[in-house]
């Protein structure tokens, strides 16, 4: 399925262009199997359009985009079969309710009969859904809408998770849970993150990828951010000082 690297997400060149301006601009990396990515960047960077791209629900306007091998272009179910993608805003249908979503979005994937409600009960518990989970959306809390968010990416047991600011909007216990989820979830699954929260990073993550004004600046590991004394805060600022 990866290719003969082991690349289970890969930014091949990848560029959007809006107009005359770059959201992202031959952006390229690969994360191997396994490994736990933070994808970081200052607010307007690309974070969110790099993922877009990635997950195959924007076509780039350069360069290739794969996922376990396959271009999401043009092999996207196949592709989207391993994939569990967060998006920035999960396009949650407000009227639904967590348990009517999921169902849904279960069909939707071909899946059915006892091995959905097995899935059905595992993302319910592990995103601690049951308490909502008759709820209509629109009168969840942000914090829970975020579950249902994660809920829907793991459905379907994807082995590669691209999460889009997973934290964002939670309080501190609910940042907490989240992220002992993706520990636990980071033992069997290839997971590229987004966030702006340097703490999340040495909390969750062994690689950085670093994005500022839609261009790569730094592909390391977390103690290549923090560069000997200088911390994670200030190596962040010099390397996305010239923010647009
Ligand atoms: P991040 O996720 O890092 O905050 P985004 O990927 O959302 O950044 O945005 C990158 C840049 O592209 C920003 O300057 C944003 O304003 C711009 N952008 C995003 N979507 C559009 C769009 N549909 N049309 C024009 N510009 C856009």
């Amino acid at each position: 399925m990866s290719d003969s690297s082991g690349a289970m997400i890969e930014a091949i060149g990848l560029s959007k262009f809006y107009g005359p301006f770059a959201a992202t601009q031959n952006i390229s990396f690969s994360v191997p199997r396994g490994q736990v990515a933070a994808f970081l960047g200052p607010n307007g960077a690309g974070k969110s359009t790099t993922m877009k791209l990635l997950t195959g629900f924007m076509a780039p306007s350069e360069g290739v985009a794969k996922i376990g091998g396959f271009d999401v272009s043009t092999d996207r179910i196949k592709a989207a079969e391993i994939l569990g993608y967060l998006p920035e805003n999960g396009p949650l249908y407000l009227e639904m309710t967590p348990s009517e979503i999921l169902k849904f979005l279960g069909a939707a994937r071909g899946m059915s009969g006892g091995h959905l409600t097995e899935r059905l009960e595992f993302v319910a518990t592990k995103c601690s859904l049951k308490g909502v989970w008759g709820k209509p959306i629109a009168k969840l809390s942000k914090g829970y809408r975020q579950r249902v968010g994660m809920a829907q990416a793991l459905l379907h047991d994807p082995q590669i998770l691209i999460l889009d600011e997973p934290t964002s909007g939670l309080d501190p216990n609910q940042t907490h849970d989240v992220r002992e989820l993706i520990l636990s979830l980071a033992k069997s699954k290839t997971i590229l993150l987004s966030t702006h929260i340097l703490q999340e990073v040495r909390a969750v993550c062994s690689r950085v990828i670093l994005i500022n004004d839609g261009r790569l600046v730094l592909d390391g590991t977390v103690d290549d951010l923090e560069q000997g004394t200088k911390g994670m805060e200030a190596r962040f600022r010099e390397l996305t000082g010239a923010s647009r």
